[in-house]
């Protein structure tokens, strides 16, 4: 057997992301509701458990693993994880997804294990809308995360936030001022119908990410096209005189499945071929019952079933019950 990771549709699979804990200490709008139900901790990938699937996975051309949740820093013992799998040697990059909440307190640490780049999520720069947004967030918190990690020394940092018509789309531009202030790149993403919510409508507060970029344009511009990427779903611009990088992730309107690099180890261990569909393997099942000799003929036979493209329609009814924080973003 091929030791390579192909997909059906010809797509070379070199990126993991993997959801350590589906809980969270924020409870964001367009995430999930205040009444989430988080699993059992049972059910949880020990995190020895997911060294061995990563360990498996790299002779067969895994290059890159976001260790992300729900909100990975509550995860205990999240450093050593970062550890092992830098000491697995062959990783070209160990990048971190949080909400920044105790980032401050874990940064050096995580410096030190060997993690190279950091994703904090940040949707408004105002202390009261921080809270509406996030229900439990407090902004001063994440801001001293920010600060905390850019002085640990982490390579490569960057602020990601959900554009929401009538909730922050007119911190579109202030969030990018922001990020070159503290030396990050900045994303905009298009909120996906991933699980119910109550809150909001999102075909009503959907922002395009053109909308996006047209704002910047006009307020902050020129952006340029880069060609710049990350392995994940972003596209680039570059600003013509500063040089500061904005992304967009745009699900909706340019859809960038044809180029999909990823799968998604969920916390309790499924391996989701595409965010936007169910299709799943029980890896903790394999493992578990057939050892970690038996991971990559599974996942090299799951991944002939990776969807082509996701499906995602706002117009329709939610039919993908699976919040983000359960798949991991
Ligand atoms: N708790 C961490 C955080 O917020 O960064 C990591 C997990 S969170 C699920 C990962 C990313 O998914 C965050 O940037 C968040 O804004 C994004 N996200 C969550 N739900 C989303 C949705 N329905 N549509 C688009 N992005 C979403
Ligand atoms: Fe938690 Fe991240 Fe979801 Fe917000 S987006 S509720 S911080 S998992």
């Amino acid at each position: 057997m091929s030791l390579e990771l192909i997909d059906g549709c010809g797509r070379v699979v070199e990126y993991l992301r993997i959801s350590v804990t589906d809980r969270c200490d924020f409870r964001c709008v367009y995430c999930m509701t205040e009444t989430m139900k988080f699993m059992p901790r049972d059910d949880l990938l020990s995190l020895e458990e997911i060294v061995d699937i990563v360990r498996v996975l790299i002779p067969a051309g895994l290059k890159k693993v976001r260790i992300t949740g729900g909100e990975p820093l509550l995860r205990r013992n999240i450093v050593n994880l970062i550890a092992s799998l830098k000491a697995l040697g062959s990783l070209q990059e160990i990048a971190l997804t949080t909400n920044g909440s105790h980032l401050a307190a874990y940064a050096v640490a995580l410096r030190q294990a060997g993690l190279d780049s950091i994703n904090i999520s940040l949707d408004s720069l105002r202390p009261d809308r921080f809270r509406e947004i996030t229900r439990f967030g407090y902004l001063p918190d994440v801001l001293e995360g920010l600060v905390a990690a850019r002085k640990a020394g982490i390579a490569r940092l960057r602020i990601n936030a959900v554009i929401m018509r009538g909730r922050n789309d007119d911190e579109v531009v202030d969030l990018a001022k922001f990020a070159d202030l503290h030396g990050c790149d900045m994303v905009y993403i298009e909120e996906m119908p991933l699980g119910d919510i109550t809150e909001h409508d999102r075909q009503v507060q959907y922002v395009s990410s053109d909308e996006v970029l047209d704002l910047l344009q006009q307020q902050s511009g020129p952006w340029l096209a880069s060609s710049f990427i990350t392995g994940g779903p972003a596209r680039y611009f570059q600003h013509a005189e500063t040089g500061q990088k904005i992304g967009v992730i745009s699900p909706h309107s340019h859809n960038f499945c044809d180029t999909c690099n990823r799968v998604r180890l969920s916390a309790e261990g499924r391996l989701y071929l595409c965010l936007g569909h169910e299709h799943a393997l029980d890896l903790r099942a394999v493992l578990r019952e057939q050892g970690a000799s038996a991971i990559l003929p599974a996942v090299q036979q799951a991944l002939s079933f990776k969807p082509r493209r996701h499906e995602f329609d706002l117009a329709q009814p939610v039919t993908l019950r699976r919040t983000m924080n359960m798949t991991g973003g």
